[in-house]
């Protein structure tokens, strides 16, 4: 074998939550690992993602709370500042963009880390920086996605943001318009926009968090209306331009003038450019096609948001773990999606798991639905909260197939209900069940008494 090629056990392409996952689990269990990635240990994320958007949507939340103590207890007066929002995300979040410590974590698990751009060139065959690795097991893909832009004209030309940069940004726009209402677009404008910025979303559907029910996007129309976030649904952008400082947007006849562009309109799976022609892949799919052991072909494992099974943190884990047994040969439950939890982190929060009303009677259930409105509930209306929670249920078998929490801590209480769908509980055990009072999650006791 020549020097510039390599017999490893496994190389994992792609060092997202999940390959950083699979190959520190590799390592340990004795395996020779190539861990490669092009850009940051941790992929999106600990550093452009789930992180730093908490951090700042931690941050508004303190922000909103404070301006409710007139409502319950005194007087307020609240001074928006970014500066600490953006020292934590530098500081505490990403070490200022540096991945020196998962490389470091990494390395002590065992593994090679690589840091370039790798591609397929062969079954088992991946090739980085000119050295080729040859893989006994095979090669796991954890390749991710990147911020798509949308072909809007002269949008290109323009210095708008995606996620990147309005995440790694140190100053406060005046004013700023997000184009696209989807989960990463609703988080960072009601984000901005409790710090001062005047915002606009612009959504193409005819609702903000459209593949959420029609109730959950509702309530957070509402919230953004009387926060004063301007939403524009079922609206397309027609023309952007940037001048002097200023982004021109024109949209459904109207032109919005801004300090600031975030697009926030899709992600592009990173399967161009990795050779995936060269084991029988189509690199142009939307996704790679994985079995229940994550098996994308021979030698082959995909994980994480290029599997097209939920571009989640959690997805990327889960899939991961599976991965990981079937390479080590060991049992374990094949990939099981239908209580798939997701969480929009707004005021209020939305917790959804597996189907909607919608997707259910799509897909030819015979479907019950239930719903509650969370301000009617004892802890609801104490609160102040606004918020609902919906069940939908497979009527015929009598167990849940999907439900959808909007309000305070909505992604904890969805908890409940995702055990219920993965473990198929009855309704009517679900119905007998003690819920404690005054909480958030009696809400569900209602919602179940609601189905009908
Ligand atoms: C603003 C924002 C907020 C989010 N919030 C949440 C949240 O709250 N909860 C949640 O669950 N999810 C959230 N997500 C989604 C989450 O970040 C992703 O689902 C998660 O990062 C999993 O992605 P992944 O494992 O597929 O890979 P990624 O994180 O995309 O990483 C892929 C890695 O592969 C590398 N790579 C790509 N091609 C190559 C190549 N050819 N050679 C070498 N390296 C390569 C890239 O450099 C990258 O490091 C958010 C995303 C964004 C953008």
């Amino acid at each position: 074998m020549s020097e510039d090629t390599q017999q490893v056990d496994v190389v994992v392409v792609g060092l997202g939550p999940g390959g950083e996952s699979a190959a520190t689990q590799l390592a340990k269990a004795g395996l020779s690992v190539v861990a490669v990635d092009r850009r940051l240990v941790g992929g999106e994320c600990p550093y452009y993602g789930c992180i730093p958007s908490k951090m700042i949507v931690r941050a508004a939340d303190v922000l909103a709370e404070a301006r409710r103590v007139p409502d319950f207890a005194g007087e307020s007066t609240v001074s928006p500042d970014w500066t600490p929002v953006h020292a934590r995300i530098r500081d505490e979040a990403t070490t200022d963009w540096d991945d020196q410590a998962a490389v470091d974590r990494l390395v002590d698990a065992g593994a090679t880390f690589v840091r370039g751009h790798a591609r397929l060139t062969a079954p088992r065959t991946v090739e980085v920086e000119g050295t080729t690795y040859v893989a006994s097991k095979g090669v796991v893909v954890n390749t991710g996605t990147d911020p798509a832009a949308p072909p809007i004209e002269g949008l290109a030309d323009t210095p708008f943001w995606s996620n990147r940069e309005a995440l790694r940004n140190d100053t406060l726009p005046g004013s700023l318009v997000v184009i696209g209402g989807g989960a990463i677009g609703v988080e960072l404008a009601q984000g901005y926009s409790r710090f001062g910025t005047r915002v606009t979303v612009v959504e193409v559907a005819d609702r903000i968090v459209a593949p959420e029910e029609p109730e959950a996007s509702q309530v957070l129309a509402d919230t953004f209306a009387a926060e004063g976030i301007d939403v524009l649904a079922g609206a397309t952008v027609e023309r952007v331009s940037y001048d002097d400082g200023t982004f021109t947007v024109v949209v459904g006849g109207r032109t919005l003038h801004a300090d600031q562009l975030l697009v926030a309109a899709g992600r592009r799976p990173n399967l161009r450019d990795l050779g995936l022609e060269t084991v029988g892949l189509d690199p142009e799919a939307r996704a790679v096609k994985t079995d229940g052991r994550m098996r994308a072909g021979d030698g082959l494992w995909a994980i994480g948001d290029i599997t097209g099974e939920g571009a989640f943190t959690h997805t990327s884990m889960y899939e991961a773990a599976i991965a990981v047994r079937d390479i080590l040969d060991q049992d374990g439950p094949e990939a099981d999606y239908r209580a798939l939890p997701h969480v929009t982190f707004t005021d209020p929060e939305i917790g959804s798991v597996g189907m909607t009303e919608r997707a259910a009677r799509e897909a030819g259930l015979t479907v019950r639905t239930g719903s509650t409105d969370l301000a009617s509930s004892t802890r609801g209306w104490i609160a102040k909260a606004t918020g609902l929670v919906k069940v939908v249920e497979d009527a015929d078998r009598g167990v849940l197939v999907g439900a959808c929490v909007v309000g305070p801590c909505a992604g904890e209480v969805v908890s409940m209900l995702v055990t219920a769908i993965h473990a198929e509980v009855p309704v009517d055990t679900l119905r007998s069940m003690i819920y404690a009072y005054p909480t958030f999650h009696r809400a569900v006791e209602a919602a179940l008494a609601d189905l009908s």
